[in-house]
């Protein structure tokens, strides 16, 4: 091949290889952008940056084959990983299927706060479907989206209300039972609806293989209010909390293909 056509060829390669270095990034970010437009932005240098704090760098998936741990250091690309679907399940969670558990704390902590003090001072009291205050974040305008909800919520039928009567609690900076991981209550994202109408993963016992046998009674229809506000919901998890729902709008879009 001579000089003159060699050259071009090499330019061309080199900045196609660069292209598909950059997309799993760009997909990335552009997910997080779209489902946080209030206070995520993509940086050039290919980061995302959370209330104009520090640059987030989009790593790759996390190569870690352990579960627990594969939790407990989840990147950006890996709280996507396991995609979210939103409407009714037609199966029961598979092994270690967990939508939404993988959470990067570190973009947690820059988006509603560092600690306790700084949590609480974006927060705002909501009133329940039963008048119960409710103290949730106005960060990304979840203390209007949880309004939504209850209005929404009021128009079911009264056989819903033994649902939506006595909350579990929104706002609570604490760790998730039995982990060092930090539990989205801590940010104001997240409420437990009747705890007694739920049910919890670790409140049941395994079977002989060591699976957890899925359980529920909350109804759909409460799951897709929610849904339809930008939250998740821990009942299409196989470590199911039914009571629980937390504000993820990166997981609700209908675009959620990283991989
Ligand atoms: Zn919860």
């Amino acid at each position: 091949m001579s000089k003159k056509i060699l050259l071009p060829v090499m330019c061309l390669f080199l900045l196609l290889l660069s292209f598909i270095n950059k997309q799993p990034h760009t997909n990335v970010a552009n997910i997080y952008s779209k489902a946080y437009p209030a206070t995520v932005v993509i940086n050039s240098d290919n980061t995302v940056s959370v209330n104009k704090g520090r640059h987030l760098q989009i790593e790759p998936k996390s190569t870690q084959q352990d579960f627990e741990q594969w939790l407990n250091n989840a990147t950006l690309t890996d709280q996507l990983e396991q995609e979210y679907t939103k409407g009714s399940m037609t199966v029961v969670p598979a092994i270690n299927f967990d939508p939404g558990r993988a959470r990067c704390e570190e973009f947690f902590e820059e988006m509603y706060g560092h600690n306790a003090g700084e949590v609480i001072k974006n927060c705002t009291t909501i009133q329940w479907v039963d008048g119960t205050p409710l103290v949730v974040t106005k960060v990304n305008g979840v203390d209007k989206h949880f309004r939504q909800i209850v209005a929404e919520l009021k128009k079911l039928p009264s056989t819903f209300s033994k649902y939506l009567t006595k909350p579990g609690g929104t706002y609570n900076w604490r760790n998730i039972a039995g982990t060092n991981r930090r539990s989205t209550h801590s940010y104001g994202i997240a409420i437990d609806i009747n705890v007694g109408q739920s049910h919890y993963w670790r409140n049941s016992t395994a079977d002989k293989k060591g699976v957890y046998p899925y359980k529920n009674k909350i109804p759909m229809e409460i799951v897709n209010i929610f849904e339809k506000h930008g939250f998740i919901w821990g009942g299409k998890w196989y470590h199911y909390d039914t009571m629980h729902f937390e504000y993820r709008p990166e997981l609700c879009s209908t675009e959620c293909s990283c991989n």
